[in-house]
């Protein structure tokens, strides 16, 4: 496992524990992060469920504990109305606006390794180098002793990157929600605990694998106490807890009795990250945009529509189109972008989806 300090097997052992289990090792958890940094922490607070559920296992143990809320404009106003009517919540903001970084680093679209990815592939690069991953070049030793293409191809989205006149790029959370977190940390000298899972992303699941729940040896330390959970059991502690969620989630309900299982789903939403959000749209059922139109009319409309061309200030007349290694150089003329009336997402899912032949991302 390289420098992995657990491995997968314990991660499935660990989710497949009973609930009041992963009750007991959370809070174990939580009181040796605290103490570790000598009270001196805080809970990362979105407003959304999850960490809803962390803060009140954290102020179970400890009280004072402060929440972090980054208003970023990109929340339910539910949620954001309910974060800030929380007890002892300070709200930080970051420097720039949605709309700002679409338009100077691109739409946060299919996920953030396949927009690094394409951020990258797209960059004047002679040797093929930074495409590599995209382009599925890369052969790795897999579990039964072959090699294969590597977890990180990205192969089957070089069709987006080369063609889609619009910046993708994965900076988004970092500018948005890390970078006024990492600031709020220099401040105050406090350290982050997060209500994060591993069952959210290959990238959660591999920050366990490297740090374990508390992650003392990364440049500020991170502690994801709830990172063994699963969505049911998030439901079933909340319910079980009656603990007060934001209202736009509706009722937590048991919505199959038998003699020894009980599943929880929301009555509203289930869903409450970002609201324009398009990392994860394709993997969808339903479609977050499709739920959007039916529960908030007016930011569906925001979302969608609106978006105007501008120049390419990186447009190349003399660029050859294609490259040695036969990617196709991205060198649109002219690049959309949001405008005053909308974020122009209507025009971004009609590529993908005229792309892809297919509705890979409904609206
Ligand atoms: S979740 Fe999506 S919209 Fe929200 S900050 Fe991250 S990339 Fe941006």
């Amino acid at each position: 496992m390289g420098d992995f300090m657990h491995t997968r097997e314990e991660l499935q052992h660990l989710q497949s524990l009973p609930l009041a289990d992963k009750i007991r090792l959370t809070r174990e958890r939580i009181r040796e992060w605290v103490d570790a940094w000598n009270g001196r922490v805080y809970v990362s607070f979105s407003g959304g469920k999850d960490s809803t559920a962390l803060l009140h296992m954290v102020r179970e143990l400890y009280r004072d504990v402060p929440a972090v809320f980054s208003n970023t404009g990109l929340e339910f106003p539910e949620v954001r109305k309910f974060a800030l009517s929380q007890p002892n919540v300070t709200e930080i903001r970051p420097e720039m606006t949605f709309v700002e970084v679409v338009t100077t680093e691109g739409y946060p679209l299919i996920s953030k390794s396949v927009a690094n990815a394409i951020k990258y592939a797209r960059r004047p690069d002679p040797e093929g180098r930074l495409r590599r991953y995209m382009t599925g070049n890369v052969l790795v030793p897999l579990r039964d002793g072959t090699m294969g293409r590597s977890m990180f191809d990205k192969s089957r989205w070089q069709k987006l990157a080369e063609e889609a006149p619009f910046r993708i790029s994965d900076k988004c959370c970092r500018i948005m929600k890390k970078r006024p977190m990492k600031q709020y940390e220099r401040d105050s000298g406090r350290h982050g605990i997060v209500g994060t899972m591993a069952r959210e992303g290959r990238l959660r699941e591999r920050a366990w694998l490297q740090h374990g729940c508390n992650a003392y040896d990364t440049p500020h330390g991170l502690s994801t106490p709830l990172a063994f959970w699963t969505e049911q059991d998030m439901l079933e502690y909340i319910a079980r807890m009656g603990i007060e969620i934001a209202p736009v989630y509706g009722e937590i309900e048991c919505i199959r009795k038998s003699c020894h299982s009980c599943r929880y789903a929301t009555t509203g939403a289930d869903r409450t990250g970002c609201v324009f959000c398009c990392f994860g749209a394709h993997v969808e059922k339903r479609g977050r945009f499709v739920s959007l139109r039916e529960s908030h009319p007016a930011l569906y409309r925001y979302c969608m529509e609106g978006g105007q061309w501008i120049p390419n200030p990186d447009y190349d007349p003399d660029l050859p189109k294609y490259a040695e290694d036969g990617f196709k150089n991205w060198n649109p003329e002219r690049l959309w972008v949001p405008s005053p009336e909308g974020l122009g997402m209507g025009f971004v899912l009609d590529t993908v989806n005229t792309l892809y032949g297919r509705v890979l991302i409904p609206g």
